[in-house]
């Protein structure tokens, strides 16, 4: 799963990339407006941007200029539509990761978002192995010592996440930007609880939990087999 802001004014296009992208299971945001979409990706962790080139208030190569001159690092695909060599050329002399034409074939946007999560070394969706658990990620499934285990969709991501970020410590508040829309209207709170109700379907009697805290920082994936604890 990936975190993705989707820029661009016509709103009939958004509705089918994002469309498209969700069944990729990805976490879509749009975005209409340029300088609307500039603050978003400077206040929000976005892994893929997909930024139009035309648009009302701020251009798309404005707007991937100013991101990274301020130091954004999330990918950013430049969509054109025009096919002039030259649009493409200033995208990418800009600090765009690749471009696309339209009209685009929405699989062929769906394969440059994988391309450029990999090269940005985002992880996509194979099936993950921790401990007892089988977490598929495209099918939405978790088995515990092979038994289906119903999680809700944040449930789900938040494992999914922790997963994926083994050796990592997040805040609550990290895990909110993360896992959570950035409009959402969920509190820290409501990471805990998701958290305790992880515990509560996933943990075994006896052993450590699969989701260790760590004092005063935050959370963590527990410890694996045969690992310390
Ligand atoms: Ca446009």
């Amino acid at each position: 799963m990936a975190k993705i802001l989707v820029v661009e004014d016509e709103t009939d296009l958004v509705g089918l990339v994002k469309g498209w992208l969700e069944r990729e299971h990805h976490l879509v945001e749009t975005a209409c407006d340029g300088l609307e979409a500039l603050i978003r990706m400077e206040t929000n962790k976005y892994d893929v941007v997909l930024l139009d080139m035309m648009l009302p208030s701020l251009d798309g190569l404005e707007i991937l200029k100013r991101y990274r001159r301020g130091g954004g690092a999330a990918g950013v695909i430049m969509i054109t539509a025009r096919s002039h060599v030259d649009d493409k050329e200033l995208g990418l002399d800009a600090g765009a990761d690749d471009y696309l034409t339209k009209p685009f074939q929405l699989k062929e946007l769906a394969a440059r978002v994988r391309a450029v999560l990999r090269r940005n070394h985002v992880p996509t969706s194979d099936v993950l192995r921790f401990r007892d658990l089988v977490i598929d990620p495209h099918e939405f499934k978790v088995l515990k010592g092979g038994k289906d285990v119903h999680l809700l969709p944040k449930e789900f991501r938040l494992l999914e996440f922790l997963v994926r970020h083994p050796h990592q410590v997040f805040s609550a508040d990290e895990l909110l930007s993360s896992v959570w829309e950035s409009d959402t209207d969920a509190l820290l709170d409501t990471v805990r609880g998701h958290i305790t109700r992880l515990r509560k379907k996933l943990d075994s009697e006896g052993e450590p939990s699969i989701i260790a805290t760590v004092y005063g920082v935050g959370y963590k994936l527990g410890p694996d087999e045969g690992e310390p604890r």
